[in-house]
Formats: C-alpha cells, sequence, structure tokens
C-alpha cells in the first residue's frame, strides 16, 4: 500500500512555496505532510491559505457547472475518461444498498442469526458456517437482474472509444452483463464471476457455482472437498491486484472522472479521486454531494483535499445532484446521444430477458425432475 498515497502522483511536480524550505526532493514522508497539513487547513476553514499552485488556479473548464461541463465536451472533447461508482449505480436494477438502512441488505440478514450483521462478509465466519453466505447470495445471484441506464451510459463511453477504465465497488457483475469488457473493469471489492476453492486454489466457472447455490448446496472443491468461495473481497481480505497497479497508469492520463452512485466513505476506493491530476475535471452523479468534507479519523492520513465543489479554488470539481440514471440520460441528452443510449438499452435488455426467461424455464425444469424424483425414491422406501 506504500506507494498507494493519494499524494503520490499529483504533487510530484509542485512548486515550492514560502513556507517550504527544504531543497531536498520531495519525499513520501514530505507528501503525506502536505496532505495532513491541507486537511486540517481545510478543516479549520483556512481554505484561502491553501497553497494549490500545481496547475494554477485557472480554471479548467470556465462554468463550473453541469451544463458549463456538457458544453465543454460537445466543444472541446474528453479522451481518457474513468468511471468509479458505488451501490447508487445498481439500486434501480432492484438491487439492495448494503448501508441506506430499511431498505439495506443489513437489515434483510436477521433470519441468519449472525453474531452481528458483517459477519457474513467475514473470513473467520464464512469458514466456520458458510451456510448464511450462499443463503444470501442465492438471493442476489447476479443474473435475476438487469444493468441499469447508468451501467448503459459507461458500455457506450466505451464503445465510443472513450472509457480508459471503470472502477467499480460494485459486487453484482451488472457491468460485465452490460457488456463492458473485463479489460476495463476495475472490480475492486472483487466480483461473483469467477470463484476460488479455500484449500487449493482451484479455479471455478460462475456457472458451476450458480448450479450449486441453486441446488442449495454448500460449494465444495472436487479435488479436495474445501468449500469453494466466489471472488469477492471480503473483510480482511486484500483488493484485487489491479486495484494497485492500474490507477497510476490511469489516472495520470485521465482528463474526465465521472464519480457516480458513491458515498466515498469507503477505504480505499475512496481516496482514489485524489489520483486525478489537476487538469481532470471530476463529475460527481449522487443523490447527495459527497467527497467534499473528508472528515472519517480511522483514515485521515489517506486522505487529500477532496472535491473542491464549495471552495473558491475549485477549479475543476461539478455536482449533478440526483440519481445515478437521471444525471446519465441528461448526460446522454445533451451530447447528443439520447437515442444511441435507449437504443443500447432497448435491445439489450430485450436480448436478457430472453436469456433469463431461458434460464428460469430450465430451473422450473430441473425443480419439477427433482420433485418426481424425490417421490419416486419415497415411493421405493414405501416399497421397502
Ligand atoms: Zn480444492
Amino acid at each position: 500500500m506504500s506507494d498507494e498515497t493519494p499524494t503520490s502522483s499529483q504533487n510530484k511536480n509542485k512548486p515550492k512555496d514560502d513556507n517550504e524550505t527544504s531543497s531536498a526532493t520531495e519525499t513520501e514522508e514530505d507528501t503525506t505532510m502536505e496532505a495532513i497539513r491541507k486537511f486540517f487547513a481545510q478543516k479549520l476553514n483556512l481554505v484561502t491559505a491553501l497553497d494549490e499552485d500545481d496547475g494554477g488556479n485557472k480554471k479548467i473548464i470556465d462554468n463550473l457547472t453541469f451544463e458549463g461541463l456538457c458544453d465543454h465536451w460537445k466543444s472541446k472533447g474528453f479522451k481518457n475518461i474513468i468511471t468509479m461508482v458505488g451501490a447508487g449505480i445498481s439500486t434501480s436494477a432492484g438491487i439492495p444498498d448494503f448501508r441506506s438502512p430499511g431498505s439495506g441488505l443489513y437489515d434483510n440478514l436477521q433470519k441468519y442469526n449472525l453474531p452481528h450483521p458483517s459477519a457474513i462478509f467475514e473470513m473467520d465466519y464464512f469458514e466456520s458456517n458458510p451456510q448464511p453466505f450462499f443463503a444470501l447470495a442465492k438471493e442476489l445471484y447476479p443474473g435475476s437482474f438487469n444493468p441499469t441506464p447508468s451501467h448503459y451510459f459507461v458500455r457506450l463511453l466505451h464503445d465510443k472509444g472513450l472509457l480508459l477504465r471503470h472502477y467499480t465497488q460494485n459486487i453484482d457483475t451488472l457491468e460485465r452483463i452490460a457488456g463492458i469488457p473485463a479489460d476495463k473493469l476495475v472490480e475492486a471489492h472483487g466480483t461473483f464471476f469467477t470463484n476460488h476453492c479455500l484449500g487449493c486454489r482451484k479455479l471455478y466457472s460462475m456457472e458451476w457455482m450458480k448450479e450449486q447455490i441453486f441446488s442449495d448446496s454448500v460449494p465444495s472443491c472436487e479435488d479436495c472437498n474445501s468449500v469453494v468461495k466466489p471472488d469477492i473481497v471480503f473483510f480482511g481480505e486484500n483488493l484485487p491486484e489491479t486495484f494497485y497497479s492500474l490507477p497510476a497508469r490511469d489516472f495520470n492520463k485521465c482528463d474526465l472522472l465521472i464519480i457516480m452512485g458513491t458515498s466515498l466513505e469507503v477505504q480505499p476506493f475512496a481516496s482514489l479521486i485524489d489520483r486525478a491530476g489537476p487538469k481532470c475535471v471530476r463529475l460527481l452523479i449522487n443523490r447527495t454531494k459527497v467527497g467534499n468534507d473528508f472528515g472519517g479519523i480511522g483514515s485521515w492520513f489517506m486522505l487529500g483535499p477532496g472535491l473542491m465543489f464549495d471552495n473558491p479554488k475549485n477549479t475543476r470539481d461539478i455536482a449533478y445532484i440526483g440519481d445515478c440514471d437521471d444525471g446519465c440520460l441528461a448526460l446522454a441528452e445533451a451530447l447528443g446521444w439520447k437515442d444511441d443510449l435507449a437504443g443500447l438499452i432497448k435491445s439489450e435488455h430485450e436480448r436478457l430477458d430472453k436469456e433469463n426467461a431461458k434460464t428460469r424455464d430450465e430451473r422450473k425444469k430441473q425443480a419439477t425432475n427433482k420433485e418426481s424424483d424425490d417421490e419416486s425414491s419415497t415411493k421405493e422406501k414405501d416399497k421397502a
């Protein structure tokens, strides 16, 4: 993690200010100290005392509003767009948000009799009692849901050759279902798409796992009989290797970062916003304004200045407050892509509906066969 501090990439070429007496090259420690100093300066409302000289104070976009962004996009364009998303882009698909009270996933976990809700995603608990996780996985299993307009907007960015990378916190695989290629994805919290044996690390496919989960058995390895676990990141597990290897390259190139449907509360994911260089425009599409008031004490040393919407020194941050789908549709409309997006959604949903109907029929058939098998075996027993 040491090369992943959010300050390292963007402050390298920063001219020295009057307060810095050292002539030595900036070390990791310097940049960390700088981030801490800025953090406290901001907390104490010393915003005007900040010295954000990297890239100057010139606005990247003259009019820092959603309309201003759309005008800039149409006239000057963006070439390397990164999208960075959380549960908010999947809620309209019907997937419950982990964290929203009432509708949230944790509230539905009572029936599993867990010692505490998050135990369902803890390795220790899983290894001793994997059954509740798989019962929940059956309820939430990818394939029962269709991607949302937000997913298809990202797919459209890819189709138009503009998507550099899509960083997602979601484990629902809706990005893959929406047709965003695997090499464009960083699934920061893992995925149901691949599965590994906890004993011998043998790889199992999504199809194999699906069959196990829907037949209500705890998936166990064909070679060593250990439990097989989907590659979603549990508490205490490392994030995927690409989360550490790709940002340095990606965020250096990125000229537009679109942040959607995330509270920016979960680290280290949230700190990605500070990896974007000073010339990168950052658009937040979310129901509430987030990322502009970092106060999480537990991870405060990780944080850069965050998003600057309400700061007089803002040069490049824009917020669209509303649902992700509405924001994406508004962008598509402003860019003249409304028909492209509508066409893509229609054809893809038709394709998926057909596939899902086929899967449902197969499951029904399997269930009927199982029932008749059970019946005949009961009869056999009765005879005996
Ligand atoms: Zn095994």
